[in-house]
């Protein structure tokens, strides 16, 4: 078993074959994890979230479930969730925009930057930016429509299990955000253990 640690408001790309099973652990708790994951030998096709929820007619993921490609073909199964099961599929990745408009000064770490870097140490510059599957981030939707933003539910150890159905290349960000509460205003590392 080989483990991969995520420091905090960084990320980290990891191939996996067909078949092969990773778990995605919040060590220290209450922190998201933003995941992407393309085709190894096409990364123009990629795990899109909005074809996901077509897929399982669902706006948030549950165990037993594939998540899909913009071709709609699964690319991961959601095997075991050892979490509260909070997880999004609606909101996009943070981005040096997302920083500026929420006040931030200078230069702020973000899933999307985080994810262009962790590609291009596999050779890929360009690209696209899909809209990842947020583990262990809490949006409600409220009874008025609003999505809500609260802190990721989750205990220190607590994680999820995926499995690879085509050959990929993972990119998993443990998300900077400390300017809205989704990381209880200090984010922190990421685990992944290749199983
Ligand atoms: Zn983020």
């Amino acid at each position: 078993m080989t483990t991969i640690h995520i420091p905090a408001r960084e990320g980290r790309a990891f191939r996996v074959a067909a078949g092969q099973s990773f778990r995605v652990i919040d060590p220290e708790g209450a922190q998201v994890a933003d995941l992407f994951a393309f085709v190894a030998d096409d990364t123009t096709e990629w795990l899109s979230a909005e074809h996901t929820r077509v897929a399982i007619g669902r706006l948030f993921p549950r165990v037993g479930e594939g998540w899909c490609t913009n071709l709609r073909r699964p690319i991961l199964t959601f095997v075991a969730d050892h979490s509260p099961g909070v997880h999004d599929m609606l909101c996009a990745a943070c981005s040096p925009s997302r920083y500026q408009l929420l006040g931030a000064e200078g230069h702020h770490a973000s899933c999307e930057e985080n994810l262009q870097l962790a590609m291009s140490e596999f050779g890929h510059e360009d690209i696209e930016i899909p809209q990842p599957v947020n583990i262990f981030e809490a949006n409600p939707i409220l009874a008025n429509g609003d999505i809500g933003i609260e802190t990721a539910p989750t205990k220190a150890g607590d994680s999820v299990t995926l499995r690879a159905e085509l050959d990929a290349i993972v990119v998993v960000t443990a998300c900077p955000q400390d300017l809205t509460p989704l990381c209880g205003g200090t984010p922190s590392a990421i685990d992944i253990e290749l199983l």
